[in-house]
Parts: C-alpha cells; sequence; structure tokens
C-alpha cells in the first residue's frame, strides 16, 4: 500500500503516574486483545493484527517493552523500571474499514507511534517565558512552602553562606547545583509534583552536563559573578534542552494521553494534592500556550484529542471510580479556565493499566485485595471512602497551601497501599480497568 496513515500518541505524566505501565499493558493488550473488548474495531471484529515494528526514527531510543513486560511476568512479577527519558516504540495495526471503502480496499494498516516522556519535561515550558532573576524569586519562594521548606534547608544554607563577590568558580557551582537536585529530588519523593527544571531530575544524557549545574539565586546586589554564569547557563538550558524537545518531539504528537497519579497525591493528603494541582497547571499551558508564545508558533493545529486518566484506580473498590473522575475533573477543570485547548476534545477518566487487585465484599466492608509489594503478602485493604464533593478536596488543598502541611483527608481515613503486579495467565492480554475505553477515545476513530 502506497500510503499507511500514522497517528503520534504522546504518553505523558508525572514521575511515578504510570506511564511504562500503561505503555507496556497498552501494547501487550494489543498483540493479545482479550481484554480490549471496549475498542469499537476490536468489538466488531474489524482488528485483525497487531505487532511491533522497528521505527522509522533511530534517533530517539526505542521503548524497552520486551523488557518491561519480561519485569511483569517474572516469578514473582515486579513492577518495570519507571520512565527517565524519552523513548518511542511503532504498533501497526491492520483492520479492516468500515463502510463502503471496506469493500474496494481491503485491509488497512495504521501505525501507532508511541512517544513516552516525562511530565516533567512539560514544566519547562514555563521557564522559556522567564528570564533567571524572575524564575529564581520564583523557585525560591516555593521553597518556603511549609511543605517543601523541610527540604530546602541544605540548599538555602549554602545560598545564604556564600560571597556574591567572588570570582566564578566551577567547584562553588557544583555542590550549589547537588544541593539544589538534592532538593528537588527530596521533594519528588515527599509526594510533592513541582519540579522544575525538568531535566535536574530526568537528565537522560545529560548528566553532569554544564546546561544543568546551576540553580535559583537571589537577584544580585552589586557585582554576582555566579549569578551572571548561573543566568548564562539557564539560557542555555531552554535553548538547548527545552526548545529541542518541544521542536521535535512535542509539536509532532497527535493525541494525547497525561496520567495523573491522583491515588497517591489524595494518600499523601491535602498538601500533596495542592502541589499536584500547581505541578499540572503547568502541565496544561504546554497544551494551550498563549497565542503570541513561542509554542504557539511552532505548533501547527496538532493535538485534537487529549485524555486525562486518573491511574492507579484498582486501589479502590469500582464504586468509589466516579468519585475519582470527579476530583480529577474538579482540579483539570480548577486549571482551566474556560478556554479551550486549541479546540482539542478532552476526555477524564479512571483507569488502571494493570490490575493488581480483586474485589472483595462482606460485613459491611468494601475491600480490595492484592499481594503487598513490601512484604509479598496478600492482604485486603479498605481504603476508606473518597470525599463525594471534589469541592471540598479542592478547598481542602487550597488551605493545605496557605497554612501547615495537613496530616489526611477524614482524619487519615482514606489509605492506600502499594500493591505488587498480580501474577500473570498466558493466553488473553493483561488484566485492567478502561485500559480499551481509553484507547477507544484516543485512536477509535482511526480504525474506522
Ligand atoms: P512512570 O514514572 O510514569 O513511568 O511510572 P511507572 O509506570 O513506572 O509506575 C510507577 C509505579 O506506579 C509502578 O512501579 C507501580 O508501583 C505503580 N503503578 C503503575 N500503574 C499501576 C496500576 O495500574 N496499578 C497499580 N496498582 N499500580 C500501578
Amino acid at each position: 500500500m502506497l500510503f499507511e496513515p500514522r497517528l503520534r500518541l504522546g504518553v505523558t505524566g508525572l514521575s511515578r503516574a504510570g506511564k511504562t505501565v500503561f505503555i507496556t499493558s497498552l501494547i501487550a493488550n494489543l498483540l493479545q486483545r482479550g481484554r480490549m473488548t471496549q475498542l469499537r474495531a476490536e468489538a466488531d471484529g474489524r482488528l485483525i493484527a497487531a505487532a511491533v515494528q522497528p521505527h522509522p526514527d533511530r534517533e530517539t531510543p526505542r521503548f524497552d517493552y520486551e523488557s518491561h513486560l519480561a519485569a511483569l511476568s517474572a516469578n514473582p512479577p515486579r513492577w518495570p523500571e519507571s520512565t527517565r527519558r524519552i523513548s518511542q516504540i511503532r504498533v501497526s495495526l491492520r483492520y479492516r474499514p468500515t463502510g463502503f471503502l471496506a469493500g474496494l480496499t481491503g485491509d488497512s494498516t495504521m501505525h501507532l507511534d508511541i512517544v513516552d516522556y516525562p511530565g516533567e519535561w512539560l514544566l519547562d515550558l514555563a521557564l522559556l517565558d522567564q528570564d533567571f532573576t524572575r524564575w529564581s524569586l520564583k523557585a525560591l519562594k516555593a521553597a518556603e512552602n511549609a511543605s517543601r521548606a523541610p527540604h530546602a534547608g541544605e540548599w538555602r544554607a549554602l545560598i545564604a553562606a556564600r560571597d556574591p563577590a567572588e570570582p566564578f568558580e566551577e567547584s562553588a557551582a557544583r555542590p550549589l547545583a547537588a544541593a539544589f537536585t538534592a532538593y528537588l529530588g527530596a521533594c519528588r519523593k515527599a509526594g510533592l509534583s513541582g519540579l522544575a527544571p525538568g531535566r535536574f531530575l530526568m537528565p537522560g544524557d545529560m548528566e553532569g552536563s554544564p546546561a544543568l549545574t546551576f540553580c535559583p539565586l537571589p537577584p544580585p546586589v552589586g557585582r554576582d559573578p555566579l549569578h551572571a554564569e548561573f543566568a548564562r547557563r539557564f539560557d542555555a538550558y531552554k535553548r538547548s534542552v527545552v526548545k529541542p524537545f518541544f521542536r521535535n518531539h512535542f509539536a509532532r504528537l497527535d493525541r494525547q494521553i497525561v496520567l495523573v497519579d491522583l491515588m497517591t497525591a489524595l494518600n499523601d493528603g491535602p498538601a500533596a494534592v495542592a502541589d499536584l494541582s500547581d505541578a499540572m497547571k503547568e502541565v496544561l499551558g504546554a497544551f494551550r500556550p498563549g497565542r503570541n508564545s513561542w509554542l504557539a508558533s511552532i505548533l501547527g493545529r496538532r493535538i485534537d484529542r487529549i485524555l486525562f486518566a486518573a491511574t492507579k484506580a484498582d486501589h479502590l473498590h469500582h464504586l468509589e471510580h466516579d468519585r475519582l473522575t470527579a476530583i480529577l475533573s474538579a482540579l483539570l477543570s480548577q486549571n482551566l479556565a474556560h478556554a479551550a485547548f486549541r479546540g482539542a476534545e478532552t476526555h477524564a477518566l479512571a483507569i488502571a493499566a494493570l490490575r493488581a487487585t480483586v474485589e472483595q465484599e462482606g460485613d459491611g466492608i468494601r475491600a480490595v485485595r492484592g499481594r503487598l509489594e513490601a512484604t509479598g503478602e496478600e492482604a485486603a485493604l479498605d481504603p476508606g471512602e473518597l470525599p463525594a464533593d471534589p469541592a471540598s478536596v479542592l478547598a481542602a488543598a487550597r488551605a493545605a497551601d496557605a497554612g501547615p502541611a495537613g496530616t489526611g483527608w477524614l482524619d487519615g481515613a482514606f489509605k492506600v497501599m502499594n500493591f505488587a503486579p498480580p501474577r500473570l495467565s498466558r493466553g488473553e492480554g493483561l488484566p485492567h480497568i478502561r485500559l480499551d475505553r481509553a484507547l477507544e477515545f484516543l485512536i477509535g476513530d482511526r480504525l474506522t
């Protein structure tokens, strides 16, 4: 066939949102479609075959599907290694078209190019409109927030101790950058989400490069050679890291799924939800840049569907899923105002790319049962109810932003645990929740 259409699907989300598990399960479930009944082409019996193919773009690392699936299929199964950089993989789908074309052309092929990239890299878009001094002020202010200050001690002490008039020395730059990176790492560990610049925690091949050896500094008072050098590095970071990513990868996507680990944030409490909300706001900014921004100038009218998915819904009984979706939608609309995403169609869904639990009911409890990751033992867990009113979650999150770090919802009643991946049975794809519905929204119209 002369022309075989392709669709570039971006998969993003902040660190540990579930990108690697999502893509691995998606591919496995496309290759073996026993559990993909909500994908229309599959339900109609029109999806004939799927195969992983070499990607025509050889410059970008390949998504390591085989190793990730091997981890999930091991005995005992392990979660795969998380996304640390951009990668991509091509899955080619052979299907029978609907309508009058079917009789004329026979089978069609659609190449689905899946592009996995850290959501942290999207946070970098906000850097493009800021100069070093302005960005520094904001970052230093954020470091004073109740949820962040405990992690910023060493870095701030180093800033306070330095003599700004000293000539620039690489040996002075490195500990500052290292302390700042450690601070971002501690924030991530504490479940916080605003972690820009994105490459500091996800350097890919750039580890140790001078473009990553800087940190926010207070505005200079008089001569400050280190400040001047860090400002140059900040500009270099924008020019040689941020812009190429948006130009070469982001601007070429057709569809996008944004994975959001709302479960963990809800578990960690209102401060974590507030932080997630702030980060989401910046992530979303990449999908609707200001009309005169640099990104808008390189972005044709391109991404036309965006799915927002709250991941790890298998931690909840299915009767709670609607509440999870409602909280996700509220979080999004709070950050969207009323502007649309450049005309893109959007949708929100609660999913589990890999279902690690089964439901258990009785004696007034609604629990999920699975193997605990920490001990390997089976346990039933009743995570508690999610708040019925999403607005109350957002209000609590806003209050936590202003005051001391909150301890939890409803006196800490809502609690999730980490489950190990399930033991897989052969032959019918991986167990999931609404992965097929997610895929139908993302690519279903292209399989008709
Ligand atoms: P990434 O950083 O976005 O690539 O995140 P991963 O895909 O590596 O997922 C991070 C962790 O979240 C995994 O190691 C699992 O512990 C957990 N996880 C991801 N997806 C699921 C899911 O569908 N169900 C459950 N129970 N846990 C999940």
